[in-house]
């Protein structure tokens, strides 16, 4: 098994029965497991046309400073309704459970700039479809999507279409 996968804590029935929730505080906590996610990251997206990265609330805001900060690229955040102080779009969407929403700030992303998006996990899709419109709505180009985790059994990958997906750890549904 993945070193990696190792250091993810399966929480079962969390939030709601039925969902086996992927516990990355634990990657996250340990030294090794951490830096080796982030530089699987740095290599995958070295030599990549980047301008921006944008990391979606919540856990998406761990990884995508780092990888900025490696890549000496700035940040944007999308995050969850009333958050952000300035002019937003918004985005609504379903989730594996439940609907949810994000929003970007107007002036963000540029017409041509080329963002990398960033979360810890790919379920059905539906947060990273609504994080590339956002960009794409900004007149920005979805350089990547990148995530730590990929549910491979929900399909989020199609919800994507042509956008350019990378996840470092794919899981099956019994695992
Ligand atoms: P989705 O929009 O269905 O692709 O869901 C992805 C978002 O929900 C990500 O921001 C994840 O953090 C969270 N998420 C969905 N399912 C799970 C799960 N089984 N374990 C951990 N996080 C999840």
């Amino acid at each position: 098994m993945d070193v990696l996968k190792q250091k993810i804590r399966n929480v079962p029935d969390f939030p709601i029965p039925g969902i086996n929730f992927k516990d990355v505080t634990t990657l996250f906590k340990d030294p090794t497991a951490f830096r080796t996610a982030v530089d699987r990251f740095v290599t995958e997206y070295t030599d990549r046309s980047i301008d921006l990265v944008a990391g979606i609330e919540a856990r998406g805001f761990i990884l995508a400073p780092v990888l900025a900060y490696h890549m000496g690229k700035g940040i944007v955040p999308l995050r969850k309704p009333g958050k952000l102080p300035a002019e937003t779009r918004r985005i609504e969407f379903e989730l594996e459970y439940g609907t949810d929403a994000l929003e970007m700030h107007l002036d963000a992303v540029r017409p041509g700039d080329r963002v990398l998006i960033v979360d810890d996990l790919l379920a059905t899709g539906g947060t990273a479809a609504a994080a590339c419109q956002l960009v794409e709505d900004a007149g920005g180009i979805v350089a990547g999507v990148g995530f730590l985790i990929e549910l491979s059994f929900l399909d989020g990958r199609k919800r994507l279409g042509d956008r350019p997906v990378f996840s470092l750890l794919e899981y099956g549904a019994d695992e």
